[in-house]
């Protein structure tokens, strides 16, 4: 049954059926077809042909044939971090030879390791996250793409191009890096600029135009979310989701409003409000797929949008 020997880099041998390869895809197909030099020659068990690949990740590659042979594969020694950067090599070699769609129950499997029960993904380290985001790319799973991506912006604070880890380089596209960068960005500064605008954009209650000069709401969010002193946080420091979570349940905030025109009177910030802004900052966090693959930088506003109720509520960790 196995007639041929994929030899991979690092003197890695798999030997492999010509007929399950085939029937899983149609690069396989091609290549063990009459039309290949490969395929015209005769094979069978006893004398297998050797087929060379020298550019293909050998442990992917072996994972994959082993998913398609219904053999059993190593790995399950491994930590959840090793495991997240075998289904990124695994899914690396599926997606260039068309085998994706064979092996998406076992990738869903695989993926679904990394979700909590609420369906939210547990905290890795960036890198290991990294790999998840890429194994969803060539895996053409558009929820968990988005998921993972959310995280990247959501649940790290370190820069994305400092931080020297093969993860980093090879797991997604520098242009995908660039935008997650982007979106994190773009939420950092919105959080720090709109959301004490919430406190400040108040009309004088004698109607003289003027607007609150006193930073009294970043004094009771503060107060309110027990971190005096330390408010607005270092967003440089801290990840966003956890912030956004605290702000998203502050509630009702009564300031004390001092209009410019000398009044000083009592007012408050509707906890809706802050709600509303934490969710928006959320929301904005993530990248689509299709979108993605297409080269495209818009998200938020594509016709992709139903998948991304995977990601889960604002308050989920
Ligand atoms: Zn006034
Ligand atoms: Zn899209």
């Amino acid at each position: 049954m196995a007639d041929i020997i994929l030899a991979l880099p690092q003197q890695v041998y798999v030997r492999v059926s010509s007929v399950v390869l085939s029937y899983a895809s149609a690069v396989f197909r091609t290549m063990f077809g009459p039309n290949f030099k490969e395929g015209a020659e005769p094979r069978t068990s006893a004398h297998p042909k050797e087929i060379s690949l020298p550019d293909d990740d050998p442990s992917g590659m072996t994972h994959l044939c082993d998913l398609l042979h219904g053999r059993k594969t190593n790995g399950d020694e491994q930590t959840e971090d090793g495991l997240a950067e075998q289904l990124w090599r695994l899914a690396v070699v599926a997606d260039k030879y068309d085998c994706v769609a064979a092996v998406s129950l076992q990738t869903e499997a695989m993926l679904s390791r990394f979700l909590l029960s609420t369906g939210t993904a547990k905290v890795h380290s960036l890198g290991a996250t990294a790999y998840l985001a890429g194994a969803a790319y060539h895996l053409e799973r558009n929820g968990f793409f988005y998921l993972f991506t959310k995280r990247l912006v959501l649940d790290y604070y370190e820069p994305f191009f400092v931080v020297s880890s093969q993860a980093n380089h090879e797991a997604l596209q520098a242009e995908t890096w660039l935008k997650l960068a982007e979106q994190r960005a773009t939420a950092r500064t919105t959080f720090l600029e709109e959301l004490p605008r919430l406190g400040s954009d108040k009309w004088c209650h004698n109607g003289c135009g003027g607007g609150n000069k006193s930073d009294d709401f970043a004094q009771k969010m503060a107060l309110k979310l027990g971190r005096t002193g330390h408010w607005p946080p270092r967003l440089s420091a801290t990840p966003l989701r956890g912030i956004l979570a605290q702000v998203h349940g502050v509630g009702t905030v009564h300031i004390a409003v001092k209009c410019t025109c000398g009044d000083a009177y009592n007012s408050l910030v509707a906890g809706s409000s802050v709600q509303a802004l934490a969710r928006s900052i959320y929301d904005s966090a993530g990248l689509c797929l299709w979108c993605t693959r297409a080269g495209g930088s818009s998200t938020g506003a594509c016709k992709h949008a139903e998948d991304q109720a995977f990601a889960g509520p604002v308050v989920a960790a």
